[in-house]
């Protein structure tokens, strides 16, 4: 076994943290307060190659590997987990299902100018009365002359306020099976589409809607893939982005306990600094020891997507594991930080906020252990 990081994944990391620190770093404040994403943050992460990294050369991506994917997210996360959601809802979720199944036609429009940052892409699969049982999704979708005509509801869509397109899924057949739901590329505005900002406690600078659908068009060319076999690219797709939103959570985490870290060197009480405390020194002990274990479960999720031997129940351990390890560790620090955590001029109480997001985005804590339990034959 060979833990180390190869040279060109240590570029990658040194790369990304740089643009982080000066590109990213000064702009996330006033969005989390005006929760408003900064859209022109698309084209910069498209000159950098940021939008295309799980996609081949050849298809204009940057064809880097699953663990390059899981060191930029978590490099991003350490700074914004806001802007990394925005981030990951476009390059991974809203345009993979195009790259995987979309026609030349299709990439051309959606595929290469979302690479660029010149389109920005949102993914539409949660609904209001669906949430973790997408199976049962009721937005439908009926044959009509020349396209399709569209009616439902769609909850919680990262980037809808401020997307270009978004791939939808519906159900062409009201029949409850995989083969019933497909995904549409629907170009935004859409007359049928009337999309509401929510307000939200984490990840305040990424913009999410709820979106009503009402006898909206979508014209024939924008059905992705065969109109009944799109299902198990929206399993695919999921299955992988665990792994990436699990690296996600690794950056909060570690962003909480440096932070923790230079509280407790910094802070005196009295004659006594707070990082003289046994008490806060096992506080920052247990997060040191937890990131390190949810840090290489990350990495081996990684690897195994790179070895194309990731399996649903690993993924599922692996984004449980980080996303409650950074959930305890930004909690840690609020309390390391005494009243100053729950100060907004400190940033760990956004990074609790954040690090909620994704114990329930993605599947839910109780999803992921449902799966796992799936996995391990328990009911008769
Ligand atoms: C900030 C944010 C951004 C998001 N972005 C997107 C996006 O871009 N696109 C998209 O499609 N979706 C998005 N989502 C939706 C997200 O995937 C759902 O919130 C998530 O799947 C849970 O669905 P729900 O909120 O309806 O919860 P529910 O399904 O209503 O669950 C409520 C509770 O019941 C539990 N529960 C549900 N079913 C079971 C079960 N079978 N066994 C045990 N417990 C169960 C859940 O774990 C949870 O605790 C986003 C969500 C958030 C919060």
């Amino acid at each position: 076994m060979d833990f180390t990081f190869s040279e060109e994944q240590e570029q990658v990391r040194d790369m990304v943290r740089r643009f982080c620190a000066t590109e990213m770093a000064p702009l996330v404040f006033e969005a989390e307060e005006t929760e408003t994403f900064p859209r022109e943050m698309f084209r910069k992460w498209g000159e950098l190659g940021l939008l295309g990294v799980r996609y081949p050369a050849d298809d204009g991506g940057s064809g880097m590997d699953k663990v390059s994917d899981c060191i930029i997210r978590e490099e991003m996360s350490y700074v914004s987990q806001a802007f990394s959601s925005s981030w990951s809802a476009h390059s991974h979720l809203g345009i993979w299902p195009i790259w995987r199944a979309g026609t030349d036609d299709q990439k051309e429009r959606f595929f290469k100018p979302a690479l660029a940052g010149e389109k920005i892409a949102a993914f539409g699969l949660s609904e209001p009365d669906v949430g973790s049982n997408i199976r049962a999704l009721k937005t439908r979708a009926e044959k009509v002359e020349g396209g399709w005509r569209i009616n439902g509801a769609k909850m919680y869509i990262t980037n809808s306020p401020i997307a270009d397109f978004m791939l939808l899924a519906a159900r062409t057949d009201p029949e409850i099976s995989p083969k019933s739901i497909s995904l549409f590329i629907v170009e935004l505005p859409n007359d049928g589409f009337q999309i509401n900002s929510l307000k939200k406690e984490g990840i305040r600078a990424s913009e999410t809607g709820l979106i009503y659908i009402e006898d909206a068009f979508v014209p024939d060319d924008c059905l992705l893939g065969a109109e009944t076999g799109t299902y198990p690219i929206i399993l695919e797709s999921l299955t992988e982005n665990r792994v990436g939103v699990a690296a996600n959570s690794l950056g909060i985490a570690r962003a909480a306990m440096d932070a923790s870290i230079s509280y407790a060197r910094e802070r005196a009480i009295g004659s006594r600094k707070v990082g003289d405390f046994q008490a806060i020194q096992h506080k920052i002990a247990d997060m040191a020891a937890e990131i390190e274990a949810a840090k290489w479960l990350v990495y081996y999720g990684a690897w195994r997507v790179d070895n194309d031997t990731l399996d649903q129940a690993t993924a599922s351990k692996v984004k449980l594991i980080a996303s409650e390890t950074a959930l305890r560790a930004t909690e840690q620090a609020i309390r390391i930080h005494g009243g100053a955590g729950i100060m907004r001029e400190y940033p760990v109480g956004r990074f609790h906020r954040d690090a909620l997001v994704y114990v329930i985005g993605e599947g839910t804590s109780e999803v992921q252990r449902n799966l796992i339990a799936r996995s391990l034959e328990l009911s008769s």
